[in-house]
């Protein structure tokens, strides 16, 4: 099979295909996009799957795939900065969404079919983090915060009010208003 190259259409287009097609046939379907966006088929695809796993539990896969085939072909994005981005997460009872792990990124080099295999071996990871996550004694998972450690998913230490709060960042610096 061919080596990929970004700068090659016919090359993105071809490991565009072959993503797609790998997580067609393990049993993934596209996510809508979350927003309406001007141009829809410039979008990276996101697919992901619930089948099989607990409820709430998801594996979501960031394919850099972008295309319809009728305004843009189905091709990877080219920048080579891109990587396909592997997450175990968790969907909250009010719709919010919390990575089990760390998310697993699959950098696009080499073989393309070896960029799928990778891909599928990540994708197998997340989903055993899915199934065995670790379990707050509410019952919810556990998930890994910004500072890198466990906590409930459901934040079952707060209250309903306090979940609700809207986060207010504390200012670093004192505000002064600048005249432009
Ligand atoms: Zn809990």
């Amino acid at each position: 099979m061919s080596n990929y190259d970004p700068n090659v259409p016919m090359l993105r287009q071809l490991l565009g295909l072959q993503i797609l097609g790998k997580l067609e046939d393990a049993g993934f379907a596209e996510e809508p996009q979350t927003r309406p966006l001007a141009k829809p088929y410039m979008a990276e695809k996101i697919y992901a799957r619930v089948d099989g796993l607990p409820p709430g539990m998801k594996v979501q896969v960031y394919t850099t795939v972008i295309g319809d085939n009728e305004n843009v072909p189905v091709e990877v994005r080219a920048s080579g900065k891109d990587a396909i981005r592997v997450a175990a997460v968790y969907v909250t009872k009010d719709g919010k969404t919390r990575g089990l792990g760390k998310e697993i990124r699959v950098n696009r080099t080499g073989n393309i079919e070896d960029i799928c295999d990778r891909m599928i071996t990540r994708m197998r990871k997340a989903w055993m983090t899915c199934k065995t996550p670790t379990l707050c004694k509410c019952g919810a998972p556990k998930f890994v915060t910004k500072n890198n450690k466990l906590a409930c998913a459901e934040l079952c230490w707060l209250s309903e009010e306090e979940k609700n709060k809207p986060y207010n960042p504390p200012r670093k610096r004192p505000y002064r208003r600048r005249w432009r």
